[in-house]
């Protein structure tokens, strides 16, 4: 890893079950992996979209490096328990070959807790050993990555889908993305840029002008889009207006309407209380349908997240 990442926050990542991979890229389980494999349950985007929980790796290419420091988010940010480091100072990018083969190594690694496992389901875990789909999504801001297309079309060239979840503030480095992802997310949290410097606390300059070019962007993708909002109560869930008038510039193929929730380092910076409950993100989601014409197709109550689309029905990725 770099220099300029402290020990103890590599400690402590570890101590959080991060894999590590190379000097700025992680593999972390996701819950539903095991959820998949022990309880027979999915996550959301497997109802959604066909995602197979059990088949999805949860990477990203750019642990410690990110443009924002959002209240909500779950990572480890520089302040976070007196370790500091700087997150726009970008390291000597590795390879992104070396980067998906060694993420696919981690997975494999993280299967080998489930093996022998007296809940595991068999049929599921001979499944898992042959992932699908790859999240690049768990922390940090992935267009940092200097070879992120390079990384898109290796995952691709492997047969695996991709869901890329970028913040918005780097629209350049998406305009140069010609292998695009199989999904494209963009984060939206905030309705205007007052809120914005409040909940997304941005470390680069222009970042809401950014974002909002970035969402002009967003029309020309041929993958489908999402812009995803993260609701954080008392923080961002007022005016739907300003949300609907982004949502009118993106056109996105879909909105997940998503709750905050009380994990991670996000602990340190947030209170409980801040989770809206399915309840309240369903209400918000019924505001924007209202204001966008979108429609509202689906809801996963255990995550606390609604799906709302131009389409009746979402496209399914799922493969056999
Ligand atoms: S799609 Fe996301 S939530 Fe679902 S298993 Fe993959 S990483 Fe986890
Ligand atoms: S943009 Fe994503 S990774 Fe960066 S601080 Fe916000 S939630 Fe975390």
């Amino acid at each position: 890893m770099e220099n300029s990442i402290p020990p103890a926050l590599l400690q402590l990542l570890k101590k959080h079950r991060y894999h590590l991979v190379g000097k700025h890229s992680a593999v972390k389980r996701c819950k539903w992996l095991y959820e998949a494999l022990i309880h027979d349950r999915s996550c959301y985007k497997q109802k959604f979209y066909g995602i197979k929980s059990h088949q999805c790796i949860q990477m990203t290419p750019s642990l410690f490096y990110c443009t924002q420091q959002c209240l909500f988010c779950w990572r480890a940010q520089s302040g976070d328990l007196q370790a500091k480091w700087n997150e726009m100072e970008l390291p000597n990018w590795d390879d992104a070959e070396e980067i998906a083969r060694e993420s696919l190594k981690a997975q494999a690694k993280i299967l080998t807790g489930y093996n022998g496992h007296p809940k595991t389901s068999w049929k599921k875990f001979t499944e898992a050993l042959k992932p699908k789909h790859v999240a690049i999504s768990l922390a940090g801001e992935p267009t940092l990555y200097a070879h992120l297309r390079e990384l898109i079309h290796t995952f691709h060239h492997k047969g695996f889908t991709t869901f890329l979840v970028s913040n918005g503030t780097m629209p350049s480095k998406l305009a140069e993305l010609n292998e695009e992802p199989t999904q494209l997310y963009i984060s939206v949290c905030a309705p205007n840029e007052n809120v914005f410097k409040h909940v997304c606390r941005p470390q680069v300059p222009n970042a809401w002008a950014k974002l909002n070019e970035t969402l002009d962007l967003l029309p020309s993708f041929g993958c489908p889009t999402v812009t995803r909002m993260t609701l954080v109560k008392g923080h961002n869930m007022e005016f739907a207006d300003g949300y609907a008038e982004l949502v009118g510039k993106a056109e996105p193929t879909y909105i997940e309407a998503k709750a905050y929730m009380h994990v991670g380092f996000s602990g340190l910076r947030l209170d409980y209380s801040n989770m809206p409950s399915h309840e309240e993100v369903y209400d918000f989601a019924r505001c924007l349908a209202e204001r966008t014409g979108y429609y509202v197709i689906d809801e996963a109550p255990e995550s606390r997240v609604v799906l709302l689309s131009k389409r009746r029905k979402p496209t399914s990725f799922e493969t056999h």
